[in-house]
């Protein structure tokens, strides 16, 4: 048998393993009785260690380096699986086990920890165990890569990126958007336009949300919707992809646009080319690709005011309460504008500032300019530059995400990516079919799911991102296409 047979073999079965650990992760967020997690804990543990062993052990290496010098006919799914697993297997092997030890023990520290300073908004309890999370992801980026450490950690996000890139991005995006921040904010103001009160029960939202889910083409024979406390897609097979959210019998918009995201992660797995298996090809290509599926479907098609108007007569059906209001004024609800602390709550508007914050101060941080005990001034100096509002505590500032206390630097700009990516694709997917102007007509979100599916979905990771993203729409991710949606959305809540 040649190398790369081998090699299909071993991916093969560390899928067999990682999709049955992923299931035990999947029922963890589910349906896990709370005593269960000391068990489930060292399930995860014993999984997570024998995949790395089975991938790290020498003789992969040398099927990858013999694989590499075989003659592959030209075949590019061949290329991109060797050169996915070159990557990764390097990334697993040049960080030494004592780092990865000690990053895992530190960061699980550091999550409790976090829980507690941001329960009691005490950035002290918090900054020690951040400190150390911080100085081990260094030495992890410093051991992969040969260049500067966050652009390290970026690339292991997002492939390719680097923050002069991303840096070189926001000077485009972020004047116009701060602008465009305060006008919609000033006019979603005046409109007033609130959602009438509860009960929404959450078994009528539940109907609403699988209905919606079910006409944008999410396949319920390979996937299912389950309740969560914090809502994630997961794929535990081709044909088994699990959506989760978490339901407010206040506010059914807030589950139904949940589910929207989810199902566009969803439908962006369901429709990644099953040919290639448990091939590294097929993987999603990357993070913010991934999330500019779900910005399409959360908030170009479901936030249009021509779906909202298409779905308001059934939404009437089972929460009577919203019978006399129009569909503008719908619109006007789901597509509020407001400038807000909280990262994960805000609109389509403001969120991107809410990252280019946090890309500032990581930036800053692995530069040396400046120091993790001075993090939480820095925050909320830049927060009353990019949002215009004072920070009242650090639960609402420097202390919402949980992302630092994982080691996750380098994570936030791909959200941007995604929402940037969103709008370059549909604004080409509209170029190449006009139908797709109005997400009114019951056929549009098939069309995009087949424009999607051909340009995006079936590529798998056959590219790296942006050589995707430029075979897709013609250039590079920018910011032009984004900024014009919004801006035609802040002009219509003006109108308003
Ligand atoms: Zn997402």
């Amino acid at each position: 048998m040649d190398a790369y047979a081998k090699l299909l073999g071993l991916c093969r079965e560390l899928d067999l393993v990682g999709k049955t650990a992923a299931l035990l992760g999947w029922d963890q967020e589910t349906y896990l009785p709370p005593r269960g997690i000391g068990f489930r804990a060292e399930q995860e543990a014993y999984f997570s260690g024998w995949l790395h062993r089975r991938f790290t052990a020498p003789e992969v290496g040398d099927w990858i380096g013999a694989a590499a010098a075989e003659d592959g006919g030209g075949d590019p799914v061949r290329a991109a699986d060797l050169r996915l697993l070159r990557r990764d297997y390097d990334r697993a092997t040049k960080v030494p086990a004592e780092l990865v030890e000690a990053l895992s023990r530190a960061t699980s520290l550091a999550h409790h920890a976090w829980v507690e300073a941001r329960a009691k908004s005490d950035w002290r309890l918090f900054l020690p165990h951040l400190r150390q999370v911080f100085d081990l992801t260094r030495r992890k980026a410093e051991h992969i890569g040969a260049g500067k450490p966050y652009d390290v950690l970026l690339d292991l996000h997002e492939p390719g990126l680097t923050a002069a890139a991303f840096g070189a991005l926001l000077d485009q995006l972020l004047p116009p958007l701060v602008e465009l921040a305060g006008r919609g904010a000033e006019a979603s103001r005046r409109a007033g336009a609130e959602l009438p009160a509860g009960p929404y029960p959450e078994e009528a939202q539940r109907r609403l949300n699988r209905e919606v889910a079910a006409a944008i083409g999410f396949d319920f024979a390979a996937g299912r919707i389950d309740t969560t406390a914090h809502p994630f897609c997961t794929e535990l097979g081709a044909d088994d992809i699990r959506l989760t959210t978490r339901y407010d019998e206040a506010d059914f918009t807030a589950s139904l646009y949940g589910v929207l995201h989810e199902a566009g992660h969803g439908l962006y797995a369901q429709g990644l080319p099953r040919e290639w298996a448990a091939q590294p090809a097929r993987e999603a290509v990357s993070l913010g690709i991934h999330e500019s599926q779900s910005r399409l479907w959360e908030n170009h098609v479901g936030g249009s005011p021509a779906f909202l108007g298409r779905w308001l007569g059934r939404a009437t059906e089972l929460f009577p309460q919203l019978r006399g209001l129009t569909p503008e004024r719908f619109w006007q609800i789901v597509g509020r504008c407001e400038r807000s602390f909280i990262r994960v709550e805000a609109d389509e508007i403001t969120y991107d500032l809410h990252i280019a914050l946090r890309f500032r101060l990581e930036r800053a941080l692995f530069a040396g300019e400046l120091a993790l005990a001075d993090l939480p001034a820095a925050w909320n100096d830049e927060f009353a530059r990019l949002l215009g509002l004072t920070v009242p505590d650090d639960r609402r500032g420097c202390l919402q995400d949980v992302h630092w206390a994982h080691g996750g630097f380098g994570y936030f700009p791909t959200y941007t990516l995604g929402n940037l990516n969103g709008s370059q694709l549909l604004a080409a997917a509209r170029a190449a079919d006009p139908a797709l102007a109005d997400f009114g007509a019951p056929e549009a979100a098939g069309r995009l799911l087949a424009w999607l599916r051909d340009r995006i979905h079936r590529r798998g990771s056959l590219l790296l991102p942006q050589e995707l993203m430029a075979e897709a729409t013609g250039r590079p991710t920018g910011p032009a296409d984004h900024l014009a949606h919004l801006e035609r959305k802040v002009r219509r809540l003006e109108e308003a």
